[in-house]
């Protein structure tokens, strides 16, 4: 990720940002910060300080509605912004959607 930004291939630079969910600060933690994006990438210990932070505030695994749109011949399902920096999902991460049930489904990360 020193590389660059993910997203936008902006150029990434080491800042204290403060971690909000759902409006809730969970206090300040290192990142990088795309200075054209803006998008923040958190290191691995980082994301498991916040993780922690989260299940003690009881938020972690919180869910979030979504609704499926259309693009081309396929549906797709947004995935609000939050919740894909909690997963650490970026553009072209791969998944595994595995279907348990006609009203269920699972998206594993690769
Ligand atoms: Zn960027």
């Amino acid at each position: 990720m020193e590389n660059g930004c993910a997203l936008c291939q902006g150029s990434l630079k080491n800042k204290l940002v403060e971690y909000n969910v759902h409006g809730e600060s969970f206090g300040k933690f290192p990142a990088l910060v795309c200075d054209s994006c803006d998008e923040q990438w958190f290191n691995e210990e980082t994301s498991k300080k916040i993780e922690e932070a989260e299940k003690k505030a009881g938020v972690f695994g919180l869910s979030v509605e979504t609704k499926i749109s259309y693009s081309g011949n396929s549906l797709i399902i947004r995935i609000p912004k939050e919740l894909a920096r909690f997963m650490n999902l970026k553009r072209e991460t791969r998944v595994v959607i595995h279907p348990e049930d006609k009203d269920k489904f699972c998206i594993l990360v690769k």
